[in-house]
């Protein structure tokens, strides 16, 4: 027997919409209208109405007014739903009213009666919010059927097997989505009511020798939804529903609940999607795939949603109902001959099985596209030879497909170039720049395994069998591909940390596939010659049998699996880059503000520059002391932190000094002709103190003091706040031969590049500085060491820009006189947020997950800028700094400047440029453009 689980759902809800309350209450003082036929000639909704309508309803109304054969049916808007959530799980006043005003008229429009005995209405109850979240809400199909309509129906269809079919699937979905998920309900051992009654199922197709579900007969069905009924009650304690207003409003109040399900949750916290959005409920007349071999069901995309190839792309099943296609249960066979691949080349396509049909779906497919100027998703079934559609929506894409279609629609006249922009999501862009297998070494390779390339780019990780151990796994710092019997929603967390999903069933159109295509990640889905034994975490591959932990590679855009790593390298040759130049040139026409990158070394600093970087916003001197070549440079400034007198920290300066000049130089050389912004060493001391025995004694004899005393001198230098301790300008401040040595290195790498007929540009950026004094105490020394560069080398043209970073919010709170001495700032929006919020940028994990499961905050603000409160800081210290110097330049060089919500609110308030690391200044590119064309169309 399950129990109800503590947060009850309703009570979850209730927390999270209470602000949805007056909105509600207003709604029912004005009589508001929640509900929307679509259908017939009386359609009342459009697709502008998404907000109100979601995307399903919305469209729906529009493919109605289109005149395209859309069952009849009826949309209960979001606002609906908080009403719904805001009432503690009540519905609100008027709403039956209007649901039986809209049901007499479906019924009218279908010439059936919903719950009659003869001539009987079924309809299916599916979620659908503003923003498409494929597979994360429920539904609930042939609604309407029950003891007095079972009859009715099978004298009216004549087929007595399809409606007892019908009935079980009912059965099964309601007692899942209604009975158990909408209750709250927790199975004690994680064993859900669907799973019961799939394995009712499975046992009962053992005794009875049937192989597929089809295999079972009229007299089968029945028997097993009695049985099924029984159990339900068994274990839930309830009756299944025999009335259909029950079942109806039971399907409505668990479609809304649905919004608030664990999937949902996650899903909308990994999208950025907000909690207020709500879904809609659409009431549909039920179209039957399952009547016999005249019926089929199936999902497409007006072109090909992985490579963005215009060719109609899709799915079907004959005999079965849409859950089949999308659910990855069975494996579709593809819609026409031009779309095969070489593992599904013996199936048989609709265009061979039903040429007459296809070619009507065909033909709506291209009114699709051109009435809605972008690739669509749709869902349809055939009853009986008519075609019907259920679904239409703008298509998930992955990113090359994204830029292909963009590109082709661009040059077809259907879209301008401000839409082609806008048609790619900014993050979506990083697919070009994904790894891929060596390919002379994957010419070479011989796969094990090959399903159809569902997401792109390669992967090679450690294989594990659960989304759990995903995350677990992650959390280790290792890299896995997730492998899965079947596509799954409720794997939507371990599919989000995986490197690549790898599942044995399901199709392209499968929602894993469309999420891990939104995502950009590695999947291949049916290779069917995989079996996966998720329980001994094993999978066999012929008489091969991997175990968890081993290691593969898959090539999400081919769709082969090779046992072992291969080598992994960047993709720049080949013709998708040559059409991301081409989407990337039109990009950079429509952006203003700058994008630079964050890089420390020549290597970084050329791989930003061919990624599009206009200079550099962030040069970490410290980062000479980490990674290949550190050990030297590291020694050296351990030596330099131990030092006492000012004459043996200058003379281990010099000894630092070719390794500043190194970098620097180079960097600049890779930037040549773009500013290079070199942030002075900001070291968190406690990360470069020896800990170990060997390095202290190493530092004993370099200094030529006893071991005993070096640790006394490690222990004074401990700091309790490091992060808030000796670092920054407060080291200029303490030892400034260290700003002297830095400067020197910079001014004299500039001067030899001048001299060698570069054109370098360097901007010197002093970091946490709070006040003033602080900047003009850096200045001095600069302003020094410049005069004495240039006498030596004789150089009037070297010139330089100082700067300061704005970390802390004093230094905000005194935008205006820092300018005074700045002649740009930059945002160090990690430390700003840091010292902003007070959370210390090194301990957020043991809270961070806790504040955004509880939506204490929307999302993670060392990762988005959260714009109410460091936002206003960055606003605040723009104005007052471009008050007292108009052309400040202003830039950003924390981890927000490559993220593109913080992108467009960096354009909004005026920023010169961005900067971000060097693999995300295309996303930062394609952001800004966006952000501009927005700005213009407002
Ligand atoms: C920052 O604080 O945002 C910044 C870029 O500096 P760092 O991360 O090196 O402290
Ligand atoms: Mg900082």
């Amino acid at each position: 027997m399950a129990k109800k689980s503590e947060k009850d759902v309703v009570g979850k809800a209730t927390e999270v919409t209470v602000k949805a309350t007056e909105k509600a209450d207003k709604g029912k003082a004005a009589g508001e209208k929640y509900v929307f036929l679509f259908g017939g000639e009386g359609t009342e909704g459009d697709a502008s109405m998404k907000n109100s309508l979601g995307g399903k309803g919305a469209n729906l109304a529009e493919m109605s007014r289109l005149g395209l054969p859309v069952p009849a049916g009826f949309t209960i808007t979001t606002e609906c739903c908080n009403a719904y959530f805001a009432l503690g799980g009540q519905f609100p006043e008027g709403l039956k009213k209007q649901v039986m005003t809209a049901l007499a008229e479906v019924e009218r429009l279908m010439g059936r009666k919903y719950g009659d005995a003869e001539n009987p209405l079924l309809v299916s109850c599916r979620s659908g919010a503003r923003q498409s979240m494929p597979g994360m809400m429920d539904t609930v199909l042939n609604i309407g059927l029950s003891t007095t309509t079972i009859p009715g129906l099978i004298a009216k269809t004549n087929n007595e097997r399809f409606v007892w079919d019908s009935y079980r699937r009912l059965i099964m979905m309601y007692a899942d989505v209604v009975m158990e998920k909408a209750e709250g309900i927790e199975p004690y051992d994680g064993k859900g009511i669907r799973r019961i009654l799939d394995e009712m199922l499975d046992q009962y197709k053992y005794i009875k020798d049937c192989k597929a579900d089809t295999d079972l007969t009229a007299e089968d069905l029945k028997t097993l939804a009695h049985a099924f009924k029984r159990r339900i009650k068994e274990v839930l304690g309830t009756e299944f529903p025999d009335d259909p207003m029950q079942q109806l409003w039971g399907g409505i109040g668990a479609v809304f609940k649905s919004w608030v399900g664990k999937k949902a949750v996650s899903y909308r916290r990994i999208e950025g999607i907000p909690e207020n959005w709500g879904t809609a409920v659409n009431v549909q007349t039920m179209v039957f795939g399952n009547m016999g071999d005249s019926s089929a069901t199936g999902v497409a995309f007006t072109r090909n949603p992985a490579t963005g190839q215009n060719l109609f792309f899709g799915e079907w099943l004959l005999n079965a109902q849409g859950e089949d296609v999308v659910a990855g249960i069975r494996t579709p066979s593809p819609l026409n001959n031009a779309t095969k691949t070489d593992q599904n080349r013996d199936m048989k396509s609709m265009e061979d099985m039903m040429p007459a049909t296809y070619k009507e779906l065909d033909a709506i497919r291209l009114r699709l596209e051109k009435h809605y100027r972008d690739m669509q998703d749709i869902e349809f079934t055939v009853e009986e030879g008519k075609l019907y559609m259920l679904q239409c929506r703008t298509g998930k894409r992955g990113g090359k497909a994204a830029v292909t279609m963009a590109l082709d629609m661009l040059d077809d006249g259907l879209i301008n170039e401000t839409d082609a922009v806008l048609r790619v999501n900014p993050n979506q862009v990083m697919e070009f720049l994904l790894p891929i297998i060596e390919p002379k070494l994957e010419a070479k390779s011989q796969w094990l395994l090959k399903g159809l390339p569902a997401g792109p780019g390669s992967a090679c990780g450690e294989i594990v069998f659960t989304s759990a151990d995903v995350v677990r796994a992650t959390r280790m710092g290792k890299k896995v591909i997730l492998v899965r019997e079947e596509t799954n929603p409720e794997d939507v967390e371990g599919m989000r940390d995986a490197v690549g999903v790898l599942t044995a069933r399901g199709g392209m159109t499968s929602h894993a596939a469309l999420v891990a295509r939104g995502w950009g990640k590695s999947c291949i889905v049916g290779a069917s010659e995989m079996q996966v034994d998720a329980p001994n975490k094993t999978l066999k591959v012929g008489d091969k049998t991997l175990r968890e932990g081993a290691l593969i590679t898959m090539n999400g855009s081919a769709g082969t699996v090779y046992e072992g790593a291969l080598r992994l390298v960047e993709p720049t040759a080949g013709e998708d880059y040559a059409e991301f130049l081409r989407f990337m040139s039109i990009v950079d026409k429509l952006r203003t503000m700058g994008v630079r990158a964050n890089a420390d070394t020549a290597v970084d600093a050329r791989k930003a520059r061919s990624f599009g970087a206009e200079g550099i916003g962030l040069f970490r001197m410290e980062h000479m002391f980490y990674g290949e070549g550190s050990a030297k440079p590291l020694f050296l400034l351990r030596k330099m932190i131990l030092c006492i007198t000012v004459a043996d920290r200058v003379a281990v300066l010099k000894e630092l000094f070719p390794y500043m000049k190194n970098d620097i130089k180079g960097t600049m050389e890779a930037m040549d002709e773009f500013p290079v912004t070199i942030r002075l060493l900001d070291p968190p001391l406690h990360e470069f103190l020896p800990h170990s025995q060997l390095g202290r004694l190493e530092l004993s004899k370099a200094l030529g003091i006893a071991e005993d005393e070096v640790r006394k001198r490690v222990d004074a230098l401990q700091e309790n706040n490091p992060m808030m301790g000796h670092r920054g300008v407060r080291l200029s401040v303490t030892y400034p031969e260290m700003t002297e040595y830095q400067a020197r290195a910079i001014f004299e790498s500039a001067a030899e590049l001048i001299r060698d007929g570069k054109k370098v540009i360097p901007e010197i950026m002093v970091p946490i500085t709070c006040d003033v004094r602080e900047l003009r105490h850096t200045k001095e020394i600069v302003e020094r060491v410049y005069a004495e560069v240039v006498r030596r080398f004789d150089l009037k043209k070297l010139k330089y820009k100082l700067g300061t970073m704005i970390e802390i919010p004093r230094a905000a709170l005194l935008a205006d006189q820092m300018a005074a001495d700045a002649e740009f700032f930059s945002f160090g929006t990690n430390d700003l947020t840091q010292l902003t919020f007070g959370f210390s940028r090194d301990d957020i994990g043991s809270f961070m997950s806790a504040y955004l499961d509880q939506r204490i905050l929307a999302a993670d603000p060392f990762q988005t800028i959260d714009q109410s409160g460091v936002g206003a800081l960055i606003e605040m210290a723009t104005l007052k700094g471009r008050a007292v110097r108009p052309d400040l330049k202003v830039g950003i060089c924390g981890e927000q400047g490559g993220d593109p919500a913080s992108v467009e609110f960096c354009y909004k308030t005026g920023l010169t440029y961005v900067s971000c690391s060097a693999f995300r200044v295309p996303v930062a590119r394609v952001a800004a453009a966006q952000a501009a064309i927005k700005a213009a169309k407002q």
